[in-house]
């Protein structure tokens, strides 16, 4: 499997608080990670570090080889990286289909603005393409402030995914979602997950196990363990500071 990000030794502090503390983690191109651990342990930063919404305190991020530490989120999201944001990112007196559209525009100007009409059509095409994906179809014509609490979180997942990003980074996608809701986007992320790699946090532990093709646990800040879910399963010392105390 090609290496599609590593970081090595990453490290962030606030104060004299390790929120991530000397990473070495990588990730290959198509797959689909899970990233797990108790409130505190890092996720998050984590997340922000890689996105470029963060500096790293020290350590060095790569991504295709390339070294990408330092760079700020414009750079880093134009190559590739994109992180799904909480509602923030949905404009809410748009469609559904607007939301989506732009996204994908964005992406084309910055990549076609010299095509015009035709990339217009492919714009038109990936909105399409993406709003049947994230099972939004029957509702493209909806003001995005109109949808539940969990569609409008599958509308963020679509719109992290009409810019087509190589690297999708999905911090707990399902907060907040009932338990049908979340079962079927995590169903959702993996079947995204079929095209490009994705990275996700996740604290249902029933469902991380069952789509992950590896499972990286942080813990204070660090990497206690990592894994397939056989592995993380039955570590001894994730289920002492995680399963176990759940
Ligand atoms: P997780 O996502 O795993 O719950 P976070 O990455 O959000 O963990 O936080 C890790 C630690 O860093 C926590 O102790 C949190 O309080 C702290 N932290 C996160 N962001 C900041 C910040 N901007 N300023 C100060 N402390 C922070
Ligand atoms: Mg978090």
């Amino acid at each position: 499997m090609m290496e599609l990000l590593r970081t090595a030794g990453l490290s962030r502090s606030f104060g004299s608080l390790q929120a991530v503390l000397d990473v070495d983690f990588a990730v290959g191109a198509g797959e689909l990670r899970s990233i797990i651990g108790p409130n505190g342990a890092g996720k998050s930063t984590f997340f922000r570090l890689i996105a470029g919404e963060l500096p790293p305190s020290s350590g060095r991020i790569r991504f295709k080889g390339r070294d990408i530490t330092g760079l700020p989120q414009h750079a880093v999201s134009r190559l590739g990286i994109v992180k799904s944001y909480q509602i923030t990112s949905v404009f809410p007196h748009l469609t559904v289909f607007e939301n989506i559209r732009v996204a994908a525009q964005s992406r084309a100007t910055a990549y076609n603005f010299w095509q015009k009409a035709s990339a217009l059509g492919a714009v038109r095409d990936r909105a399409e393409r993406t709003l049947v994906a994230v099972g939004l179809a029957a509702k493209a014509s909806h003001r995005a402030a109109h949808l539940s609490h969990g569609e409008k979180r599958n509308l963020e997942i679509g719109i992290a995914l009409a810019t087509e990003p190589e690297l999708l980074l999905l911090d707990e996608p399902t907060a907040g979602m009932s338990p049908e809701e979340t079962e079927a986007t995590m169903r959702l992320i993996s079947e995204i997950a079929g095209g490009r790699t994705v990275i996700v946090v996740e604290h249902n532990m029933k469902l991380v196990m069952k789509i992950s093709q590896r499972i990286t646990v942080l813990h204070q800040g660090q990497i206690l363990a990592e894994g397939t879910p056989a592995d993380i399963r039955a570590n001894h010392r994730v289920q002492q500071v995680y399963l176990g105390g759940a």
